[in-house]
């Protein structure tokens, strides 16, 4: 090929990697809209997963590529830990495994960063990088750093290997305010004087302890709130190794990361009516047991067999799950029963709580696992009007999301948290196995309410116990 025609060429790689890379940032966008819904979330996943292999195709088409050995290992690698992964983790441990995912993205994000410092600097150019990319490329580093730590103590937290209650110590906000200080003075510093490897290695290494200091403080209850965040700071990073290698879709796919990962933690922040700085330096998942009004007197407990009868002559029955009903499996055993009372042509709704379980949409996801029909999920603000005509309600492992002192007790660490009423039904069944408390550590006066009744047990037992007492009715 001569000169011309080879300038021809690259030309038109380079034309055709922006334009696999425009198709790429289209679908992630579309993804992410479709992801907004129930009924189109399957589709925006695969949506996303077509941009992720335009941006890997255009990446593997770059030029600057000099082997393609590295990175072939390290796509079977990362398949075959991805598979291990889809396979082996449970549904209820999801939120440990996204805290995991994570932390290996921001841990490459903070890698490719470093490792473009060391090239720099070993070939003598790093005084010639425009101050621009000094700055992204510090960006990079200490939110790839600092999400990297925290998403493991987050995922230790979720997985009980470390204390899920805050873990606090005197003078901790001042060694935290030091050591972020310092990290952002070595960050001018480097901005000034590049070269400087001390104050780079320094900042790197305080991006790390960071992360740790971040979290340790948080109770695990709060970890899908700060697990958003961090991955919202995990695609920050990204979006700033976009313009430290020069690459759009990094930027472009990062930002949407970031900022989506902002918007669902404020919107998880609103759905429990607490602020951000409440969960990132509140301690909630420490709190014990507070004053609920109205705990007095005793919780009446009922037989499968009452329970049924109840069910079987009701006209509406609303179930409400919780995050007792991820951590007993029991989706299948829910659409069991509601099939039986169908048959029998009892009218069957479920209200969701946009906070119920442990991370947002728990609900939606197991139920669909069980293939519950999207038209008969109502939202909490859709499903609430509704109570009061309705029958029996069937509270399934579900307890703060459902605890009337939020609405009644201004004085409740949970007070102003919207709820669902299930207490304004005609009769409400709590399925739960004991007297555990819910998320908040809270006492729940629902349980003392004169419409209340307990079905102790785990909930997928009790289900499967109720299905076929409803069938012997
Ligand atoms: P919850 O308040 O945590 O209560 C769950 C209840 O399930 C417990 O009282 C427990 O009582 C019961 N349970 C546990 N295992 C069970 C089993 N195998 N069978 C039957 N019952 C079982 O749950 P929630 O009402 O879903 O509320 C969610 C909480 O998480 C809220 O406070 C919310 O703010 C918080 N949160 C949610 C998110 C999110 O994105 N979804 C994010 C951050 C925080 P027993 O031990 O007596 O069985």
């Amino acid at each position: 090929m001569d000169h011309a025609s080879t300038s021809a060429f690259a030309n038109g790689s380079s034309y055709f990697i922006e334009l696999t890379y425009l198709i790429a940032s289209i679908l992630f966008i579309l993804g992410l809209k479709a992801m907004s819904h129930p009924d189109t979330a399957r589709k925006g996943m695969f949506l996303a997963e077509g941009g992720m292999l335009m941006a890997i195709i255009g990446t593997l088409l770059n030029k600057e590529i000099v082997s393609y050995e590295w990175i072939l290992g390290g796509l079977v690698l990362g398949s075959i830990v991805g598979a291990l992964m889809a396979i082996w983790v449970p549904m209820t441990a999801m939120p440990e495994r996204t805290a995991l995912s994570h932390a290996f993205g921001a841990a490459a994000a903070a890698l490719v960063g470093i490792s473009e410092y060391s090239i720099q600097y070993s070939a003598g150019t790093i005084m010639e990088l425009p101050k621009f990319k000094v700055g992204a490329l510090g960006f990079e580093i200490m939110l790839g750093a600092l999400t990297t730590t925290g998403s493991l103590i987050a995922a230790g937290k979720l997985k009980g290997v470390i204390k899920g209650t805050p873990i606090q110590f005197k003078g901790q906000n001042a060694v935290n305010m030091l050591a972020f200080l310092v990290m952002i003075g070595c960050f001018l510093y480097l901005l000034v004087n590049p070269s400087a490897q001390i104050a780079f290695y320094t900042m790197v290494g305080l991006a790390v302890l960071f992360g740790v200091m971040l979290v340790i403080p948080i109770g695990s209850a709060d970890m899908p709130v700060v697990m958003s965040l961090l991955n919202s700071y995990a695609g920050l990073a990204a979006a700033a190794t976009g313009f430290v290698l020069g690459n759009n879709v990094l930027i472009i796919a990062g930002t949407l990361d970031g900022f989506s990962g902002l918007i669902l933690s404020i919107l998880m922040c609103k759905a429990m009516n607490r602020s951000i700085t409440n969960v990132l330096f509140g301690g909630f998942g420490a709190v014990v047991a507070e004053a609920s009004a109205g705990t007095g007197g005793t919780m009446r407990e009922i037989s499968p067999e009452d329970a049924a009868v109840q069910l079987a002559y009701a006209k509406k029955v609303v179930f409400v799950p919780g995050y007792g009903l991820a951590t007993a499996q029991a989706q299948h055993a829910v659409r069991e029963l509601a099939n039986k009372l169908e048959e029998r042509g009892v009218e069957v709704k479920y209200g969701i709580h946009p906070v119920a379980g442990r991370m947002p949409g728990h609900m939606n996801v197991l139920l669909a696992e069980a293939n519950v029909p999207y038209e008969v999920l109502y939202e909490m603000d859709q499903i609430n009007p509704e109570m009061s005509t309705t029958d029996v309600c069937v509270v399934i492992g579900a307890n703060d999301v459902v605890n009337p002192d939020a609405r009644d007790n201004p004085k409740s660490a949970i007070a102003g948290m919207p709820i669902i009423e299930v207490d304004r039904a005609h009769s409400v069944i709590v399925l739960k196995r004991g007297q555990g408390r819910g998320f908040s550590g809270l006492e729940n006066p629902l349980f003392f309410k004169s419409v209340t009744t307990m079905l102790y047990g785990d909930a997928k037992a009790s289900l499967t116990n109720l299905a076929q007492a409803v069938q012997n009715v």
